[in-house]
């Protein structure tokens, strides 16, 4: 009996769609991706036909350059979503459009996880000078500051803690459709990384303690033990994934406070903080995420011992402590940029804890 090639089209060239595709080879799939104009496809080369937007015209054109694939995903939530809707006309696309509509900008997203009846904290939309001396005056300090869209990893995005830092976070805020948030009082951030297949079928991995250093993931820790929590996180995520009918792999960040959870925001993607199921877990969110939107049953996410993940930011160089795997993304070395990412596992969650430590002493040459 033959066997039937499955095709699957991911938008972005960078390290998430890189791993989908190392993970997607031993299921029989094959990858073609797509490149936003000058976008740099260097994570990607070799692991199929890389399309750039410029020179494939848009719809019909784009699906028979892409491989009239099975279905088209994404790699990040900042897509073109008129683009993506022109090419469901062809084939799924999952997660559905709407869904990076809202994941893409921070108001539309902060509304649908309030509609959806999720704690958030408190904000208020703001645009220049006026509005956001009004938001201020309301949620008082400290606040953080976020533009709607094109922030990441703390970029666009600024923490005031007083009337001098609000001045200079307006000079530089300008005129940007900003969202304002109260300062959570926070013991330590958490994400919940789960997969929705086309049927229906629910899976969710244990919950991931996370680090960030200067607004960037730096470490992520698995399993946080905290069953009332793991029970709200997964509350949440099975809230989204039913009101929003969504297909493949979500993930909930959230503030951990003397309260329970705050959900900070969601990504519609394979995530950074569950990067350590490649070896903490029997599947993978990469192998996850294939199968869900391809409606494969999903694997199983258990996580038999402890794992983590240290980022290696702005740092190509292999470390010298003891690892369970080391990938690099073949980047050019920018000052901050992912890089790569170390993975270690354990048996001991302290004697894991004391590891990464050592991990990122010997990274970051502390
Ligand atoms: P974000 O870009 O929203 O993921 O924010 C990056 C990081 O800034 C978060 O992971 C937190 O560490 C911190 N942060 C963002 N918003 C808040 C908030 N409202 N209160 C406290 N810390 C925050």
């Amino acid at each position: 009996m033959s066997e039937v090639t499955r095709h699957i089209a991911i938008v972005g060239c960078g390290q998430l769609a890189q791993m989908m595709a190392q993970e997607g080879k031993p299921l029989g799939i094959t990858f073609s991706f797509l490149a936003e104009k000058g976008e740099d496809a260097g994570c990607v080369e070799g692991l199929g036909t890389i399309v750039r937007l410029d020179e494939a015209g848009s719809g019909e054109d784009l699906f028979q350059a892409l491989g009239c694939p099975e279905v088209i995903t994404a790699e990040r939530e900042q897509v073109d979503v008129a683009l993506l809707r022109a090419l469901q006309r062809f084939c799924p696309v999952y997660p559905d459009p709407h869904v990076f509509e809202k994941a893409q900008h921070r108001l539309r997203e902060k509304r649908a996880l309030t509609e959806s009846g999720l704690p958030v904290a408190p904000f208020m939309p703001a645009q220049g000078r006026d509005e956001l001396l009004n938001a201020l005056d309301k949620l008082g300090y400290p606040a953080f500051i976020k533009s709607c869209e094109n922030g990441y990893d703390g970029k666009n995005q600024w923490r005031v803690k007083d009337a001098a830092e609000l001045q200079e976070a307006i000079e530089e805020a300008k005129d940007l459709p900003c969202v304002v948030e109260a300062s959570v009082d926070f013991s330590c951030e958490v994400s919940l990384i789960g997969a929705r297949s086309v049927s229906g079928e629910v899976k969710t991995y244990p919950l991931t303690e996370n680090l960030h250093r200067q607004g960037t993931l730096l470490l992520s820790k698995a399993p946080y033990q905290d069953e009332q929590l793991l029970a709200s996180a997964r509350a949440y995520l099975q809230k989204l994934m039913d009101d929003w009918d969504y297909v493949g792999v979500l993930s909930v960040e959230c503030f951990v406070t003397s309260e329970g959870l705050l959900v900070n925001e969601i990504a519609p993607r394979v995530h950074n903080s569950g990067h350590w199921t490649l070896v903490g877990a029997d599947t993978s969110q990469f192998a996850n995420h294939l199968r869900a939107i391809l409606d494969m049953p999903l694997g199983d996410t258990e996580c038999p011992r402890p794992a983590a993940m240290v980022n290696m930011l702005g740092v190509d160089r292999a470390p010298t402590g003891k690892n369970e795997g080391v990938w690099l993304y073949g980047k050019t070395l920018r000052p901050g940029r992912k890089m790569g990412h170390v993975l270690l596992v354990d048996d001991s969650s302290e004697e894991l804890a004391q590891r990464c430590e050592a991990m990122i002493a010997d990274l970051y040459q502390q």
